[in-house]
């Protein structure tokens, strides 16, 4: 059980480092978010998630909404003491009583009645008496209340309600979600005078719908403006045309020479990152694989740096380099996701710049690199044993969690099962052990390169020592310190490279994109490999994102489980994805950098869904497992398209753990 004290602890942090971190300053409004106990406004089962950095699924499908866009919006809207505020959309009551901390009297009205019951009574019982909660439809406001001082929404339509602007005070301010169904963008508007309002964009944001007579598709506020489609001119040119228009198609086959030609375009930047929307899709290994090919060969690339743990990697690099194989090292790439890199696009990389380094003075040749934490997967594997053996409940909860080692942890079932359970912390300590006690022992026998390998390897363990202890509560520290280190890594492997030296990246869509233009970026705090790499080289880098509509792809259904050919499903209406498809072009790169298109930047730049899949796919819960908010054009300078793409193919037994003695790859 969480101590009444415990929850204060965990809320005093929250307002520091979700709150007070992110620029908001109002004091009164940090006040109210330190003390009104967000663990009373969750259901039971997620007490322990309450005070995470992130919204929560509540009753009725709704959602309590994340902290720091409860600050902002009330910051925002400028509430004082003694005003009167209006809530459009109570859910579970939270909002209003921040609200009620503050202000002089609050009205919140829900159009669930259940959650308006349950919301009155959280609120007495807390003895919050100066809200006021209505079961009904708010999207036209509670006239008969009016005017207000502020007026907040918590759920989004595709317009302003006019009618809330008009149930504000002079110098009153509404704060509402305006836009898509999945993406909206949060506005401030200040009402200056009888006719006059004034507004302001404070970013995007994702809310619930706003369902009701001024909501979400609703048609008869119209009345009284002109009709929108009268107004229209000529018909424009769709997004899916715009982007037929732009692209650049691309060959039938990777293996085709023109295929990896299209990417000169980049040749002359110092790193070129290359992305992929799963961990499992043979075309984007293989478009990767032609493209590192031709830039070793053709373009004077050296550094070939992968999302891969770096001791697994090395094996690989001694080989492609002509080094002395080691037999002291266990055959690399043993644990989950096995398939990552054994599979037959990899096994036949390494043979081709194996062959492209002979003859080159060893200065010259191409090198195979990890830039993950240190031994991630193998470290991973060493908690998930532990944990087995002392508490198999842990280790269900902590196979659920590294599964979802991604910044968009947003699967309602992945909490409710999390939440079934004591926690982890119990076993934390005896966890970091069990994981020092292996990086030593590894450690103790890597040699390295002299110098370069020593350092490294002691920077690794300092990283990787903090990352086991944060990985599991999940949240943007963890990603942000596994971001940074690979960008370092990157750094000092482009430093020891010289000045000539120049770097291809493999990773993740969701490292190699910019992260500032998803929702990682302004409202969670997470940047990316991708921006970090953006940020230091600017014009010398091009960051290139991969994406596909369906087919099928090697994933797992959990950390650890066996992988499966799991059928990507069709892209959603609403997701980039769906656009590129509506294209009718099969393949195709987009060139989205200042170089490219300028209309179909400008046509693109409306936010809208990215699907990512990882190591684990579940179509099950797809929209909140996979799918994210982006601005393509600022989150990459390039986009390949491939509409169907199918499974990668895996070598060797699946997931070999203990067994024989392997020789991949170099016995193949
Ligand atoms: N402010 C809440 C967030 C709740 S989510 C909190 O802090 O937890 C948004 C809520 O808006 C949902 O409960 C949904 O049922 C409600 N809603 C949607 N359209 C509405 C409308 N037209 N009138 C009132 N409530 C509405």
């Amino acid at each position: 059980m969480t101590t009444p004290e415990e929850y204060r602890r965990r809320r005093q942090a929250m307002v520091r480092r979700q709150i007070a971190a992110r620029g908001i300053g109002d004091p009164a409004v940090l006040a109210a978010m330190g003390e009104v106990p967000r663990e009373r406004f969750v259901p039971e089962s997620l007490a322990e998630f309450a005070y995470e950095d992130g919204p929560l699924p509540i009753a009725q499908g709704q959602t309590i909404s994340q902290p720091y866009i409860v600050a902002l919006m009330v910051e925002a809207a400028g509430v004082k003491p003694g005003d009167r505020v209006l809530e459009v959309g109570a859910g579970s009551g939270y909002a209003a009583a921040i609200l009620s901390r503050i202000a002089g009297q609050v009205f919140a009205i829900e159009r669930h009645e259940a959650l308006a019951a349950e919301a009155a009574e959280r609120l007495a019982a807390l003895g919050y008496d100066n809200v006021r909660v209505i079961a009904g439809d708010g999207s036209g406001g509670l006239p008969a209340e009016a005017p207000f001082d502020a007026i907040l929404v918590a759920a989004g339509g595709d317009r302003v309600p006019e009618p809330l602007k008009r149930q504000l005070a002079i110098g009153g301010r509404l704060v509402v979600p305006v836009g898509g169904e999945d993406a909206q963008t949060l506005r401030c508007i200040t009402r200056e005078g009888e006719e006059e309002w004034n507004e302001q964009s404070l970013g995007g944001v994702r809310f619930v719908p706003l369902v009701g007579a001024y909501g979400r598709g609703s048609v008869g506020w119209e009345e009284g403006s002109r009709a929108a489609s009268n107004h229209r001119p000529a018909r424009a040119r769709s997004l899916p045309e715009c982007i037929a228009a732009a692209a650049i198609p691309l060959p039938a086959s990777e293996e085709d020479a023109d295929f990896a030609a299209a990417f000169d375009r980049f040749a002359d930047r110092r790193i070129v990152l290359l992305g992929e929307a799963s961990h499992g899709t043979h075309e984007f290994y293989a478009a990767r694989a032609a493209i590192t090919r031709r830039f070793v060969k053709r373009h004077g690339f050296t550094i070939v740096a992968t999302e891969a743990d770096w001791p697994d990697a090395a094996v690989l690099d001694r080989y492609i380099r002509h080094r002395p194989l080691r037999d002291d090292t266990p055959p690399p790439f043993q644990r989950f996701p096995t398939w990552m890199w054994r599979n037959t696009v990899i096994a036949r990389l390494v043979e081709d710049l194996h062959a492209l380094n002979a003859g080159r003075p060893a200065e010259r040749m191409a090198g195979f690199y990890g830039l993950d934490i240190y031994n991630m997967s193998g470290s991973i594997a060493a908690v998930l044993a532990y944990l087995d053996e002392h508490d198999p409940d842990a280790a269900a909860i902590a196979r659920q969690r590294y599964g979802c080692l991604t910044p968009w942890q947003a699967d309602p079932a992945t909490y409710g099962r999390a939440a079934l359970s004591g926690g982890y912390a119990e076993c934390e300590a005896a966890v970091i052990a069990q994981c020092r006690e292996l990086l030593d022992r590894a450690l103790g026998s890597e040699d390295g390169e002299g110098l370069f390998g020593a350092a490294m390897n002691a920077r690794l363990i300092a990283s990787a020592e903090r990352y086991y202890r944060v990985m599991y509560y999940g949240g943007a520290e963890s990603w942000n310190l596994r971001d940074s280190h690979m960008a370092e890594t990157l750094d000092h492997l482009l430093e020891q490279g010289g000045p000539d030296s120049r770097a291809l990246v493999w990773a993740h869509n969701s490292h190699v994109g910019d992260a500032r233009a998803t929702e990682m970026g302004p409202v969670r705090g997470e940047h990316s490999l991708g921006q970090l790499v953006r940020e230091r080289w600017g014009e010398e880098c091009a960051l290139i994102g991969f994406g596909t509509h369906t087919g099928t792809v090697t994933a797992a259904s959990d950390w650890d489980a066996p992988r499966e050919t799991k059928r990507v499903l069709p892209s959603r209406a609403d997701s980039y994805e769906r656009a590129c498809h509506d294209s009718g072009v099969a393949r195709f790169l987009l060139d989205l950098s200042d170089g490219g298109d300028e209309a179909l930047r400008r046509r693109l730049a409306e936010p809208r869904l990215e699907r990512f899949i990882g190591v684990i796919y579940r179509p099950e819960t797809e929209r909140w497992s996979h799918y994210s908010e982006a601005v393509l054009p600022d989150q990459f300078d390039a986009w390949c398209w491939f509409d169907q793409t199918r499974a990668l193919e895996p070598l060797g037994p699946p997931e070999p753990r203990e067994g024989p003695a392997e020789t991949w790859p170099f016995g193949l």
